[in-house]
């Protein structure tokens, strides 16, 4: 099915269909549309930007470019293709046909599943309002805003979820989305990561590559479940959280080259004084953003994800890949847990370790990229290693060690003092080397952004 563009809100689940449905979301739209020009990217309104949209949702269709004002990009509300055949991998109701409509039963938890990863996406874009002023390149700017917009997007997915199929909470969770914000003492979002501050470009690529990553893990989670319609959703949605983990893998890798380059030229692994971020510092963010991402995933040993999983709402990374019994009543799984001395993997009950075992693969799928940037330092002809030793601390020794191993206030305002925006066509920042990849076939010296 393409998608309908003359309509307000372009869609492919047939709104016009459904007359109540269509005037909650037109009476939602002007809300969103309030909240992007005061939380969105700041003085962004004006620009044209050279963005990707939504304009079907088959292979080739999906990714159409052209110049956009920002706040005339077409948000909608695009699912997967349903398959009629479509049978449930896990949990309970495993075998039965998914679900086109929520079981009374499950109404709350189903909610709040929305909710939670609902919530997230405003929440980025929030985050990442003012990076836009000191962008290193057009070609990143671009790269900013792609991320942005698509992050509405998945806002708009979660809100048709709740507005289709929760009634009035449903509205009532669609309005509490745009009232929490980022880091607000009354009404923050709901998961810690996304209260952190995004405040420099550094930062932006790591929360790219761990945080964006944490949400594609969810979203495979969730594109398991047997409520179809938020499995459908989350699978069209995974497909653009792919360029924004592509933004962090390669905005860090480059990074990592200039770094290189600039401790060649100089002869020396301190480049600050050259306008570089040395090594340690980039080990810094790092640590930081994997940490804060890693604690997404919840506890360790968690009754709610037992529960969502036994209820066939919340399955695991690739559920049908997996050769066991998709119950998972008699299985184990090892966790690690904190003893009186040190840290041990226990053997614990599977069903409720399946936080634990999403957060593992995760770690493992970060891996595969922090290999690649291992491999940019080696081809540079150094040898960089850092390695936490992961024994456990006192209070008294963290605070006085922190600093070793997560930015400093002064390592914040040195890459701080880099952040000055290139919006020259062509040009990059000393701090980070040019891309290698192109966006549409366009070069680095494309006009990616506009300025009028
Ligand atoms: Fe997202």
């Amino acid at each position: 099915m393409t998608i309908n563009y003359s309509e307000k809100i372009p869609n492919n689940v047939d709104l016009s269909g459904d007359r109540r449905l269509q005037r909650a979301l037109e009476n939602w739209q002007p809300k969103f549309l309030d909240w992007w020009k005061e939380l969105g990217p700041d003085q962004s309104s004006e620009l044209d930007v050279y963005l990707r949209t939504a304009v079907s949702v088959e292979k080739q269709g999906w990714a159409h470019f052209d110049y956009v004002k920002m706040p005339e990009y077409r948000w909608g509300i695009f699912l997967t293709p349903s398959d009629p055949n479509r049978k449930i991998d896990f949990g309970m109701h495993k075998g039965q046909p998914v679900w086109q409509e929520v079981p009374g039963e499950y109404r709350s938890e189903l909610r709040r599943l929305i909710v939670t990863q609902g919530d997230t996406e405003p929440a980025s874009v929030e985050q990442q309002r003012q990076l836009g002023k000191t962008c290193p390149s057009l070609y990143d700017l671009r790269n900013l805003f792609q991320v942005n917009v698509e992050e509405g997007r998945h806002l708009w997915a979660m809100v048709y979820l709740l507005q289709a199929y929760f009634g009035r909470d449903g509205r009532e969770e669609a309005e509490s989305l745009l009232e929490r914000h980022s880091g607000d003492l009354n009404k923050p979002r709901i998961l810690g990561a996304f209260n952190e501050k995004t405040s420099d470009w550094l930062s932006f690529f790591m929360f790219t590559y761990f945080t964006d990553r944490d949400g594609k893990f969810q979203l495979a989670s969730l594109s398991e479940s047997a409520f179809d319609p938020l499995s459908r959703s989350c699978r069209f949605m995974l497909t653009e959280e792919a360029h924004h983990m592509f933004v962090g893998e390669s905005g860090v890798g480059r990074v990592i080259q200039r770094t290189c380059e600039l401790m060649n030229e100089y002869k020396t692994y301190d480049v600050r004084e050259y306008g570089g971020i040395d090594l340690p510092t980039l080990q810094k963010y790092l640590n930081f953003h994997f940490s804060v991402s890693t604690d997404l995933f919840g506890q360790e040993i968690s009754t709610n994800a037992a529960t969502y999983y036994n209820t066939s709402l919340k399955g695991r990374l690739d559920e049908a890949k997996i050769k066991d019994d998709h119950l998972l009543h008699d299985a184990s799984y090892p966790v690690f847990e904190v003893r009186e001395e040190n840290i041990a993997k226990n053997e614990s009950p599977a069903l409720n370790a399946i936080n634990e075992r999403l957060r593992d693969d995760y770690i493992a799928d970060c891996d595969l990229g922090i290999r690649r940037w291992n491999k940019i330092i080696e081809n540079s002809g150094h040898d960089f290693r850092f390695h936490p030793e992961g024994s456990i601390i006192s209070e008294e020794e963290w605070e006085k060690r922190c600093n070793e191993w997560l930015p400093s206030e002064s390592d914040q305002s040195f890459v701080q003092s880099l952040m000055k925006p290139v919006t020259e066509p062509g040009k990059i920042a000393g701090w980070i080397a040019p891309p290698k990849g192109r966006i549409n076939r366009q070069s680095f010296e494309f006009e990616y952004v506009r300025f009028n």
